[in-house]
């Protein structure tokens, strides 16, 4: 251990567009020394969620930016490889936001795993994304039996968990996702009634074949153009889930809106926005739920591992070009 240096990845420029890798900068560090109350955990696996790209932006949000040469922050599974605090000890599994690096020291946040959950399904359908995907649905969305749910995203982390629960709670999903695999998966594996490929269909037109009665809830993790053709097609009381808006976080100047809002008002429906994390005291009682359903073969989940610290970038600009099968993790030891 003495030998082991950190890589991390320090933040370099605020990004103009998709993310380059002149961006950021590699380093090598000393391993972190633990201090009294602490922890040195060392990184297996780190998550990539779309929403990093706006923690990269100076602005106001629901989480500071990250400072320009700080460390990237990122959700991480880790092993504990020296404790000073009296809950840890070597050889646990911890979740926290551990970064863009290696290795990390410290006490804030961090969640020991039960002894021999899969440390990939603790960052994905038991993590944040499926928890996302289970207050979204459950709280805003509130699908009824035979009610018609069109889920935008839906071959992603989030999106997948997001119409299977739909089904589950008894109502049709409909996934829009890109690509002819990414649709395939979502009906024959994930159990969708139905899949638009909106690279390679037009969706309005679509929408109107799959939902003639109109879409009662959309779960939009995407917005733009798509979330403006199920606008048109919403029915009476629509329930629109505003969970991400991933079509424009590269853009510095937004496109102007949905040119059709006022189908809110027309159809008396309501459009809500959530952040997980407001949720936060309902954690164990949603992770709960979703470790029965994953049990017992209910949820089909996927997780695309890559490799290694240095390719923490790139790993990252792979949700921008859909070239995500699940779940994007990047593996570091
Ligand atoms: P993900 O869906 O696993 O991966 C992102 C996917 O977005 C890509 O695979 C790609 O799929 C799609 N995409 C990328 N660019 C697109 C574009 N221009 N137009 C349409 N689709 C595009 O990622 P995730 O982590 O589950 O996140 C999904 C959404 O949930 C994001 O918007 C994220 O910000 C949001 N989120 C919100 C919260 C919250 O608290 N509100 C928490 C977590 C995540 P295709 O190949 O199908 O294009």
């Amino acid at each position: 251990m003495a030998s082991e240096r950190n890589r991390k990845w320090l933040l370099r420029a605020r990004p103009v567009g998709m993310v380059k890798d002149s961006d950021f900068e590699l380093v090598e560090a000393e391993l972190p020394s633990p201090a009294e109350g602490e922890a040195l955990v060392r990184n297996r696996f780190l998550a990539f969620e779309p929403a990093m790209r706006g923690w990269m932006e100076d602005r106001q949000s629901y989480i500071p930016p990250v400072g320009i040469g700080d460390v990237m922050r990122g959700m991480t599974v880790g092993e504990v490889v020296a404790s000073r605090r009296p809950d840890l000890a070597p050889g646990d599994l911890v979740t926290a936001m551990g970064g863009w690096q290696e290795w990390f020291a410290g006490s804030f946040g961090l969640q020991k795993l039960a002894p021999g959950t899969d440390p990939t399904l603790a960052l994905s359908v038991l993590g944040i994304t499926g928890l996302t995907a289970w207050f979204g649905m459950q709280d805003l969305g509130r699908p009824q039996p035979g009610e018609t749910v069109v889920v935008s995203g839906a071959a992603g982390a989030t999106g997948s968990i997001a119409g299977q629960l739909a089904r589950l709670a008894g109502a049709r999903a409909i996934g829009i996702a890109g690509g002819p695999e990414k649709c395939r998966w979502l009906v024959e594996d994930a159990r969708f009634d139905a899949a638009i490929d909106y690279k390679r269909e037009d969706v309005a037109p679509r929408l109107a074949e799959l939902a003639p009665g109109g879409v009662h809830v959309f779960f939009d993790n995407v917005g733009g153009a798509i979330l403006e053709a199920v606008l048109e097609r919403i029915a009476e009381r629509a329930r629109i889930v505003l969970c991400g808006g991933i079509s424009g976080y590269n853009l510095a100047d937004a496109p102007p809106g949905p040119r059709n809002l006022m189908n809110l008002v027309v159809r008396r429906a309501r459009m809500e926005g959530f952040i997980v994390i407001d949720y936060a005291a309902r954690f164990p009682e949603a992770t709960a739920t979703l470790t029965r359903e994953v049990a017992a073969g209910r949820l089909a989940h996927r997780v695309d591992v890559q490799k290694g610290i240095e390719n923490a970038p790139r790993t990252f600009r792979r949700l921008f070009a859909g070239e995500n099968l699940g779940k994007q993790l990047l593996q570091l030891d």
